[in-house]
C-alpha cells in the first residue's frame, strides 16, 4: 500500500488529506502529523485576540475532520529525503520516532522571522497561532489593569501605547480588532481616559494592504484615523527594545506592546532539510513536486508554487485561498503519479480579498467589484463562516458573533497558555531595568553590553556602584534572601539580557547543588560588606 505522509495540519495539509481520503481511501495509507491536534482558521485569530470569539471556539479538532486518515499529534524534527523518513518527537517524554513514506507532502506553513529588525525577536509578540492570539489578549488586559492603578505617569504612558508592525492583511485586521476591544473594555477602567490610548500601525510601504488599490488603502487610513489609530506609512522600523520602538526617521514610541505581523520564512527544520529553497520558501514545479525530489511535494505558505503555467516567475501569495486550491490539486497529482500519469500544473487567479477593520467595518475586492463599510463587513463574516471547516465550528463562531451584539466584551484575564520561564530583553544606553524599592520579578544574565547598579541605601550612607558585563548576572540577592530591590540598574551601553522569571530561578537555584553552593559563596562575598538597608 502506498504510504502518503502529510506534515502540517493547516489549510494545505488538511485540505490535501480531506481530498485524498475521498479519492482513494483503500489503496493509500494516509497519515497526517501536526504539533497541534486542531486546525486553526488563521483569519479569525485577530477576533480571538480581541475576545470576540473564544480561543477554543475558533479551532476544529483535526480528528473530527479526517475519518480515514491516521492522525499523529507530534512535532516533526527532521526530514530525511535520501532515506525517505521523517523524525518526530511525541508524548510526555518527547520520545524520538521515525516514520517512512512513499509520498511526502510538506505543508508546514511559515514561522515568523523576527531577526530582520534588531530587538524585534526579543521584544515583540507575533500573531500566527492560537497561543499568540491568547497571549496578546492577556498582555493587553494586563496593560490596562496596571495603567488603571499606577501613579507613575511615565509607566502609564508606556502601558497605553500599542504598536502593530506591518500594514498587510493580518496587521490591519489585528490593529482594527484590538483597538475595538480596548475601546469597549475602557468602561471597566475608570482611571484611563480614551485620549490616553495611543494605538499605532507601522508600514514600510506607502499603503495599507497591498492586495487593494491606493483608494481603498486611503479608506482604511481614514477609518483608522477616526477611530484613533495612528497610521505611519513609509516608515521603517529600525530597532525595538523592552521600552521603546525606534523608527529610521528618528521618531520613537515609548511602549510595552509591540505586535509583529511582518517577516516570515520556513522553519529551521525545513531550512536544515537540504530541500531547494528560494525567498524563504521551498521551490516546487508547477505540479507542486519539490524541484529535484521525486515524490516529495510542498503546498501552502511554505512552498514557492508558480500559479501561471506560462510564466514560472508568477508565484502564489501566502494566503489561505491559494493554499486550499493548491491542496485540492495536489491530492489529484499524487493519485496521477501513483498511476504513472503526468501531474497537472497549478493554475489559479485570485478571486480578490476581504478584510475586517473591526467596529463593523469591512473592505473587499471581489473580482472587479470593490466593497466597503458595513456591507463589506457582513460579506466578510458570511464568507468566512461558509469557509469554516465543520458544522460544529461554524455554529460556535456564529453564536459568539450573535452574543457579541448583546453582551459586554469579556475582560477576564486568563493565564497564558505558554507561560515563558525565560525571555530575552533589549535595553538601550541609559534605559533603566529596575529601580530600588521594586519587588524582584526575575534574575538577569547579561548576554551583551553593560549595566551599572547603583546602591544608595547603604547603612554607611555611601553610594556604591557595580558594573555588569557579558556573562555577569544581577537580581539574585532579593529573590534568594527576600526584601525589595536595593539598587537601580541602568544600561550603560546597548545591551541584551536573558531574564529568568522569579519562580523558575528560585526553584533551580535552591535545588541544583552546583548553583546552590555558587550562590552560597557569591551572595556573602558580594553583598555582606555593602551593608544594605531594605
Ligand atoms: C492573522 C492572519 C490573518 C490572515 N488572514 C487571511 C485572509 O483573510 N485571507 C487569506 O487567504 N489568508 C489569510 N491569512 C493567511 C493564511 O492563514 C495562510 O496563508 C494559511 O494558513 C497557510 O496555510 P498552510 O497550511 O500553508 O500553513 P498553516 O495554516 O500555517 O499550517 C501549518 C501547520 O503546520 C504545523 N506545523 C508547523 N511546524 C510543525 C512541526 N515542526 N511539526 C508538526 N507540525 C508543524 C502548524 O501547527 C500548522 O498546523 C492570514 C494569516 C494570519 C496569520
Amino acid at each position: 500500500m502506498t504510504k502518503i505522509l502529510i506534515l502540517g495540519g493547516g489549510f494545505g495539509g488538511i485540505y490535501c488529506a480531506k481530498r485524498l481520503q475521498k479519492i482513494k481511501q483503500n489503496s493509500f495509507e494516509i497519515e497526517l502529523i501536526c504539533d497541534n491536534n486542531y486546525f486553526v482558521f488563521q483569519p479569525l485569530l485577530p477576533e480571538v485576540a480581541s475576545g470576540t470569539i473564544s480561543a477554543a471556539d475558533a479551532v476544529t479538532p483535526i480528528r473530527q475532520m479526517l475519518d480515514f486518515v491516521k492522525f499523529r499529534n507530534a512535532l516533526v524534527n527532521s526530514i530525511d529525503i535520501k532515506n525517505k523518513k521523517v523524525g518526530v518527537v511525541q508524548g510526555f517524554r518527547k520520545r524520538q520516532h521515525y516514520i517512512s513514506y512513499d509520498h511526502l507532502v510538506i505543508a508546514l506553513g511559515q514561522k515568523s522571522n523576527l531577526d530582520i529588525i534588531p530587538g524585534l525577536k526579543n521584544n515583540s509578540m507575533t500573531m500566527k497561532d492560537l497561543k499568540d492570539a491568547y497571549n496578546i489578549r492577556n498582555h493587553i488586559i494586563k496593560c490596562l489593569e496596571l495603567a488603571d492603578i499606577t501613579k507613575d505617569k511615565k509607566l502609564k504612558e508606556r502601558l497605553l501605547n500599542f504598536v502593530v508592525v506591518g500594514g498587510g492583511l493580518s496587521g490591519v485586521e489585528t490593529a482594527g480588532e484590538l483597538k475595538e476591544m480596548i475601546d469597549k473594555l475602557l468602561i471597566y477602567y475608570k482611571y484611563i481616559k480614551k485620549t490616553e490610548i495611543n494605538f499605532h500601525i507601522v508600514e514600510l510601504s506607502n499603503q495599507l494592504i497591498p492586495e487593494f488599490n491606493k483608494k481603498m488603502s486611503s479608506f482604511i487610513v481614514n477609518n483608522f484615523k477616526k477611530r484613533g489609530i495612528i497610521v505611519h506609512l513609509n516608515t521603517k522600523l529600525k530597532e525595538v527594545t523592552s521600552l521603546k520602538v525606534y523608527f529610521s526617521n528618528k521618531k520613537t514610541i515609548y511602549t510595552n506592546t509591540v505586535i509583529s505581523t511582518v517577516g516570515s520564512s520556513v522553519s529551521q527544520l525545513v531550512k536544515n532539510s537540504k530541500l531547494p529553497q528560494k525567498f524563504g520558501r521551498i521551490e516546487t514545479c508547477n505540479s507542486m513536486e519539490v524541484k529535484g525530489c521525486k515524490n516529495v511535494w510542498a503546498v501552502g505558505d511554505c512552498a514557492l508554487v508558480p500559479y501561471d503555467p506560462f510564466d514560472e516567475s508568477k508565484i502564489s501569495p501566502p494566503t489561505a485561498q491559494f493554499a486550499v486550491k493548491q491542496a485540492k490539486l495536489l491530492s489529484k497529482n499524487i493519485l496521477l503519479k501513483t498511476l504513472n500519469k503526468k501531474p497537472k500544473s497549478f493554475s489559479y487567479k485570485s478571486k480578490g480579498a476581504l478584510a475586517s477593520l473591526g467596529s463593523k467595518t469591512g473592505i473587499g475586492k471581489i473580482y472587479f467589484l470593490t466593497i466597503r463599510g458595513l456591507f463589506a463587513w457582513i460579506i466578510w463574516r458570511g464568507f468566512y463562516l461558509s469557509l469554516l471547516p465543520s458544522i460544529a465550528t461554524k455554529f460556535r463562531v456564529l453564536i459568539c458573533w450573535i452574543l457579541e451584539f448583546f453582551l459586554p466584551r469579556n475582560a477576564v484575564l486568563t493565564d497564558s497558555l505558554n507561560k515563558k520561564s525565560f525571555e530575552y530583553q533589549n535595553y538601550k544606553k541609559n534605559d533603566i531595568v529596575f529601580t530600588e524599592g521594586m519587588i524582584a520579578d526575575g534574575f538577569y544574565i547579561v548576554k551583551s553590553g553593560e549595566f551599572v547598579n547603583t546602591y544608595k541605601k547603604t547603612t554607611n550612607k555611601r553610594n556604591f556602584m557595580k558594573t555588569y558585563r557579558k556573562g555577569d548576572h544581577f537580581g539574585s540577592r532579593v529573590i534568594l534572601e527576600g526584601g525589595r530591590r536595593t539598587g537601580t540598574i541602568m544600561a550603560t551601553k546597548n545591551s541584551e539580557v536573558i531574564k529568568i522569571d522569579r519562580d523558575s530561578f528560585e526553584i533551580i537555584a535552591s535545588n541544583l547543588p552546583a548553583l546552590k553552593s555558587y550562590f552560597n559563596i557569591y551572595l556573602p562575598k558580594n553583598f555582606k560588606n555593602l551593608k544594605l538597608s531594605n
